[in-house]
Formats: C-alpha cells, sequence, structure tokens
C-alpha cells in the first residue's frame, strides 16, 4: 500500500503527551500488522539534544546509528519494537544548517532564500524521507512544541502544503487539553476551541482530536468540540490520566482510535486484526504484581524524573516480568555522605549507578559504590556507573590513590578512565563521543553472558572516555573481571566482581533497548538478583 501520512500536532499547553498518543497509535496500527515508523520535529535550534541539559527537554536518548535523539524516540521505540535512526528526529536547527550549507554551496542559484518555500521545502523532504524507503505503510510525524508558537510556524506551514499535496493519504490528530475548573465543578472546552482555530488560521483543519483531561468527558460535551471543532463526532476521543503511560494504547483501542484513523485513510482492516495479547500480558503482570522491589538510583538529577527516563522504564519492564511492583528511589548523589549512606541505601533491594557527566556528584556515587561493594548489593554501573565503579575499585581495593577519570582530574596519577588517543585532540561539543550501537564480546562463564544467553550483542554507547587499558591486568589480577570487550578495538565494555553476588558495569547504555515486549536481559538479571538477595543493612 502507498505509504500514509498522520500529523500529531499539540495545543493550550504543552507535556499533554503527544509523544504517548503518537507512540500508543503507532502501536496499534503495529499489532495490526501494518509497519509503522513515528518522526520527531522538534522547533529549537540546537542542531541535536546532545547538548542540552537534562533539565530541558529530559535524557538525550540514542539511536543505533548514533543520533542524540529527543526522549520521546525512547517510547517509539518502548510502545513498537521498532528501531528508529537519525531520520527519526530533525530540529529546526538541522534544518535551518542544511538550507543554510545549500545557500552556501550555491545550491540555490542567485535566489533569495526564504522561510517559504526553502525553509517549509526542506522540512517537507525531511518528512518524506523515511516513506522513500517504502519500508513503512504509516509515518507518523509528531510537531514538537504548541501551536500558536512562533517556533513552529515553518512546520505547520510544511503540514498545511504536504496535507494539500497527499489529499486522504494524509491526516491530522490534534492533542488539546480540557481543564477542569474545580470552584465551577465544570470542564471548558474553550481552550480547544481556540486551539483548533489557531490551527486553521494556519489552514490546517484537523481530522481527529484527542482531548487530554483529568475527568471523564461527557458524550454531549465531545458533541459539542466536535460541532464548533468542525470534526466528526466519531473523531473526538478523550486521554484521561492513568496509571500509567502503558495503559494509553488500550485506552485508545477501546474508543477505535485506530479504526477511525483506517477507515479515514481507506485503509481495509478486519475487526480481529487486533493482536495485543503480548502487550495486554504484560499490563496484567503490572495490574497483579503484589509484591515490591526496591531499587535507589544514584544520580545528580533527581529533581526532574525524565532526565532517567530509559532507565526507569528499562528498570520497570524488568520488574514487572519479575512479578513486582516497582518502587524507585531516586538518590541525591550530590547528597551522598558517608554519615548518611547507610539510612539512604540501607533497606533497598538494588542500586543503579547512573550515567553523567562532569565533576559534581562524582563523590557521593564513590561513596555509594564502595558501601554497595562492601554489603554485597545487587549493582548496576551504567556508563558513568560504570567508570565509578572502576575507580571506586582501584582506589578502595587495588591501593591505587587519587584514581579518578581525567574528565575529572586531568592531572590524576592513576587515569584509570581516560580519553582514547584520537579524541585527545578535538574541541567541538557536538558529535565528538562515541555513539550509537557497538558489537560486545563478553566472557562466556560471565554474568552478562548469562545474562544475555549470548557471547555477541550489540549496545547502544554516548561517551568519550573509555577504561585505560593500561591497567587492565593490574584491574584483572585485582578481582576486577573485564568480561566484556568490543571485538574490534578491544576496548573495555563490561566489567564485573565475580567475588560479589550482582556487581556490574556497562560502558554502554543497556536501557536504550528495553522495550515492553522484549525487556532487557540485563536489566532481567539485575532484578532477579534484587529480588533473590536478602536486604541489606538498615
Ligand atoms: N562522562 C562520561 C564520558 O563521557 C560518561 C558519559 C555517560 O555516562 N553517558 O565518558
Amino acid at each position: 500500500m502507498e505509504t500514509k501520512y498522520i500529523f500529531v500536532t499539540g495545543g493550550v499547553v504543552s507535556s499533554l503527551g503527544k509523544g504517548i498518543i503518537s507512540a500508543s497509535l503507532a502501536c496499534l496500527l503495529k499489532a495490526r500488522g501494518f509497519r509503522v515508523t513515528i518522526q520527531k520535529f522538534d522547533p529549537y535550534i540546537n542542531i541535536d539534544p546532545g547538548t542540552l541539559n537534562p533539565y530541558e527537554h529530559g535524557e538525550c536518548y540514542v539511536t543505533v546509528d548514533g543520533h542524540e535523539a529527543d526522549l520521546d524516540l525512547g517510547h517509539y521505540e518502548r510502545f513498537t519494537n521498532v528501531e528508529t535512526t537519525r531520520a527519526n528526529n530533525v530540529t529546526s536547527g538541522r534544518v535551518f544548517q542544511n538550507v543554510i550549507d545549500k545557500e552556501r554551496r550555491g545550491d540555490y542559484l542567485g535566489k533569495t532564500v526564504q522561510i517559504v518555500p526553502h525553509i517549509t521545502d526542506e522540512i517537507k523532504r525531511n518528512v518524506k524521507r523515511l516513506g522513500a524507503t517504502g519500508d513503512y505503510d504509516f509515518i507518523i510525524t509528531e510537531i514538537g512544541g504548541t501551536v500558536g508558537d512562533i517556533e513552529s510556524l515553518p512546520f505547520l506551514e510544511a503540514v498545511r502544503q504536504l496535507r494539500w499535496e497527499l489529499g486522504s493519504e494524509s491526516l491530522c490528530v490534534h492533542l488539546t487539553y480540557v481543564p477542569y475548573l474545580k470552584a465551577a465543578k465544570e470542564l471548558k472546552t474553550k481552550p480547544t476551541q481556540h486551539s483548533v482555530k489557531q490551527l486553521q488560521q494556519v489552514g490546517i483543519q484537523p481530522d481527529l482530536l484527542v482531548l487530554r483531561t483529568e475527568h471523564d468527558i461527557p458524550a454531549g460535551m465531545r458533541m459539542k468540540i466536535a460541532q464548533f471543532c468542525n470534526v466528526a463526532p466519531d473523531a473526538v476521543f478523550q486521554s484521561i490520566d492513568c496509571p500509567s503511560i502503558y495503559e494509553v494504547p488500550v485506552m485508545m483501542s477501546e474508543q477505535h482510535l485506530d479504526e477511525v484513523v483506517l477507515r479515514k485513510m481507506n485503509v481495509d482492516y478486519r475487526d480481529n486484526d487486533l493482536e495485543m495479547g503480548p502487550w495486554m500480558r504484560f499490563l496484567d503482570k503490572m495490574h497483579s504484581a503484589r509484591e515490591t522491589v526496591k531499587i535507589g538510583l544514584v544520580g545528580k538529577y533527581v529533581q526532574l524524573q525524565d532526565a532517567y527516563k530509559s532507565i526507569s522504564e528499562a528498570l520497570l519492564h524488568a520488574a514487572t516480568y519479575c512479578d513486582r511492583r516497582l518502587d524507585l528511589r531516586y538518590i541525591n548523589s550530590e547528597e551522598l555522605t558517608a554519615d548518611n549512606v547507610d539510612s539512604q541505601l540501607g533497606g533497598l533491594n538494588g542500586v543503579v549507578i547512573a550515567p553523567g557527566f562532569g565533576q559534581r556528584g562524582i563523590e557521593g556515587k564513590f561513596i555509594a559504590l564502595k558501601w554497595c561493594r562492601e554489603h554485597d548489593m545487587p549493582t548496576f554501573g551504567i556508563c558513568l556507573g560504570m567508570q565509578c565503579m572502576v575507580i571506586e575499585y582501584a582506589r578502595n581495593v587495588l591501593g591505587l590513590e587519587g584514581a579518578n577519570s581525567t574528565e575529572m582530574d586531568p592531572a590524576t596519577r592513576h587515569n584509570v578512565i581516560d580519553l582514547m588517543e584520537e579524541q585527545k585532540s578535538v574541541h567541538n561539543m557536538g558529535g565528538t563521543m562515541r555513539l550509537g550501537a557497538y558489537k560486545c564480546r563478553l566472557r562466556p562463564d560471565s554474568i552478562a553472558a548469562r545474562a544475555y544467553g549470548a557471547t555477541e550483542v550489540s549496545e547502544r554507547h554516548r561517551h568519550r572516555f573509555e577504561f585505560n587499558h593500561n591497567y587492565r591486568t593490574l584491574f584483572e589480577q585485582g578481582g576486577m573481571a573485564c568480561v566484556g570487550e568490543n571485538p574490534a578495538t578491544h576496548l573495555v565494555e563490561v566489567v564485573e566482581i565475580p567475588d560479589r553476588r550482582w556487581m556490574v558495569g556497562t560502558q554502554y547504555h543497556p536501557e536504550y533497548n528495553s522495550t515492553v515486549l522484549r525487556p532487557n536481559p540485563l536489566f532481567m538479571s539485575f532484578m532477579k538478583a534484587a529480588i533473590d538477595t536478602p536486604v541489606a543493612g538498615k
């Protein structure tokens, strides 16, 4: 079938969950056997979110092909099991840069280069890029930001043009907010009406409305919204707050979102096409779990939970498949001290030492790691967490005083974590890291190999610094095993402490590929260890 395009826009306020709605629709279409991908356009000037502080837009997600991407791509993968690439996330910055590069090359043959048509054409080209592969029946394009923002205008103009060109091969879903006024005890539709008017002003008539709400919206009110916003009565859906984002596809399917989309796009489907069995089994497990597993996540970005989104989701997937309710405690590494570590970590079932950049909060990670090692707590160090595991071991077990990463102390005597030679001369903040999926060969007797059931795996990276090879023998002889390495470069990818129950550090980020239907094996193994281990401390 011809590739079809679905555009998802949002109005009234941000943070309504456009990404979750897009991912849920994709999940349902996929469960009907269609080939689907989702892409996101972000209307900011950064070339990619790689240089952004996690407090801006949450964690930076990494695709297999090494693109630093918006965290919504993580939701897309977790909901659909379909890997995304750099083509799935485009920012205004990237669009402008491409156009300016073309202008400098003389590609525009002396013409005045303008937002319309040059920027909009570049956006359209990017929208259609995934369609051109022929790999997908549906391309869902989420437009970041809120209708009415200056920033989103070129994207909306591109959508208007594409809708005009594609006709019934395209569709627009608009997500808005229906607030509840407690004092008046009333739900209010006016913001939605205004938001749709704003969309209409730029020439886009939405086909479907999804209303985010905290209270059930009665049928009469939905009818009123349909009438005032010029959409079909069966095309108004509500997205009511629910306990887990993973309920959203089911909630949408109960309202027949996917069927209405397919009907409107003249796509044949059968009632019994929808195969949500495995998804429902996951939800059943989530609902029926009685016992709790308490995991501590030690990091410095604890105020905003989106900063560690993929890790918290990967832990949730693993806990759910282990029939446990996840009780995740965010522990601020900047506030951890030798005096309070007992009360902070005691009573937990397992500890994750988070990834990160820079010096801040690093000492707290060493304190946590020492405590975990001494109490034989199941401990999972991820990226910077793994590097800290190595440093703590060097300082406190191998006696390498002042051991450090040159990221934290360029003059350290024992640079157990360091840059590789070729990286030392690079001074550009963007794209200078080891990014994306790399192979890792595992020692057959390692915890990691047993977890994966394989001795060769591929996982995603995002870091500059590496385990320093010159220290490898010293570590091996001193009880820390380098059990995983890159088969081509021999860079150390996984370390373990064999005389501890479960102390594993990975230079890569296994959290990025954990999905609802395919939890990451290393997270599963960590979770099982956490559940099986008697609680330490307290
Ligand atoms: N700051 C470390 C590095 O660049 C670790 C990065 C991370 O944890 N993602 O190597």
